[in-house]
């Protein structure tokens, strides 16, 4: 068998490792921030009857436009969105993919703020689209002035902002997306993966759409929505954004199934996001919890906490997937990240630190 090595792959794809997050069978999956929660039975009928009627069609190909999805999409994230403000796909990791295809590839730059998703990068590298890092403030912020003297000085032709961040559940202010939108040319894209977990009141970047075409709002249905293993990403942005990803995008990229799927889902939005709520309220007891057992925890406005004090990152894993349960470590230094799952789950997690010594573990 030969090796890649062997190949003659892209130069920027040599030495490259792909997006590996461990897909163990365990009981207590908190390790990529999806939904714990299944969909309701009720709801999960009404798609498969979608789903059905969708099926005899299936000897043509589907809506290239997805529209009837569209149209659920723009009423879904309201502002003022429109079906000609929504592009979708098979996850956000698409769009963003997209993105990269239609403004960025060789001889093109994105800037990104690690700690971060840690797609951008490799997107940016299957598009050949140079990945350039900045840095962040204290406590993982991103102020108008850090991201403006970045932008400054690497002069991207996009800017990834990701809000709220992960892994480190940062939210990121409107002040610093429009001062990254006026210190660029290039486009500004906000990854909102977790926007429904905001606290309630948060403004989001859908309301800065409005005249600044160089602006793209992404969002899932991978998480808030307990959809992730559907796919189906969409971002909103100028009607003229829409179009330029539609001069990359593979023709009839939506299948009608998961066209017939999403729209399913989305005349459920109350009880597909019913359990939001209570995800938070899991959040914020780990945010509370996780320091009685002696961890520091980073704030968060997402379904997850990132957390640190872990003496041995790697061996804690190691402990926690011995009992069955699975978080993830992303090689930050002493830190770790759990996703807020049921209040079982959540209970499991808990526990299972506690009998471990808490932050105490692996100390010495
Ligand atoms: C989970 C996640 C996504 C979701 O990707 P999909 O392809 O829509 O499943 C996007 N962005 C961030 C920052 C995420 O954490």
């Amino acid at each position: 068998m030969a090796s890649l090595a062997d190949l003659p792959i892209r130069d920027n794809l040599r030495g490259l490792t792909p997006y590996g997050a461990p897909q163990e069978q365990v009981s207590v999956a908190l390790n990529v921030n999806e939904n714990t929660h299944p969909i309701p039975e009720s709801v999960a009928h009404d798609v498969v009857t979608s789903l059905a009627q969708a099926l005899i069609g299936i000897n043509r190909y589907p809506d290239r436009e997805f529209t009837t999805l569209r149209e659920r999409l723009a009423s879904y994230v309201g502002h003022g969105a429109t079906p000609e403000h929504i592009w979708a796909a098979n996850g956000s990791n698409e769009v963003l993919q997209q993105v990269l295809q239609a403004f960025g590839g060789p001889g093109r730059s994105v800037l990104g703020f690690p700690p971060t998703y840690s797609m951008h990068s490799i997107i940016a590298a299957g598009t050949d689209t140079t990945w350039v890092t900045g840095e962040r403030d204290p406590g993982y912020e991103l102020s108008p002035a850090l991201v403006t003297e970045w932008i400054e000085k690497t002069k991207p032709d996009l800017v990834f902002l990701c809000a709220p961040n992960n892994p480190t559940g940062t939210p990121v202010s409107l002040d610093t997306i429009v001062a990254a939108y006026e210190a660029t040319d290039g486009m500004v894209v906000v990854d909102e993966a977790y926007a429904e977990f905001a606290p309630e009141g948060s403004r989001s970047a859908l309301s800065l759409l409005e005249g600044r075409e160089r602006l793209i709002v992404s969002r899932t249905m991978s998480k808030a929505f307990a959809f992730a293993g559907a796919r189906v990403g969409y971002m909103i942005a100028d009607p003229a954004v829409c179009d330029a990803i539609r001069l990359v995008r593979l023709p009839y990229h939506l299948s009608a199934l998961t066209q017939a799927a999403a729209v399913a889902a989305l005349d459920h939005t109350s009880e597909m996001l019913a359990m939001v709520g209570d995800i938070r309220g899991q959040r914020d007891r780990l945010l509370k919890e996780l320091p009685e057992l002696g961890f520091t925890v980073w704030p968060s406005e997402a379904n997850f906490v990132l957390f640190g004090g872990v003496h041995q990152p790697h061996a804690l894993f190691e402990a926690l997937l011995e009992r069955d349960i699975i978080i993830r470590d992303l090689g930050i230094p002493h830190h770790l990240r759990v996703t807020a799952g049921t209040e079982r789950e959540t209970t499991l997690f808990l526990e299972a630190l506690r009998d471990l010594g808490g932050a105490s573990f692996g100390a010495r």
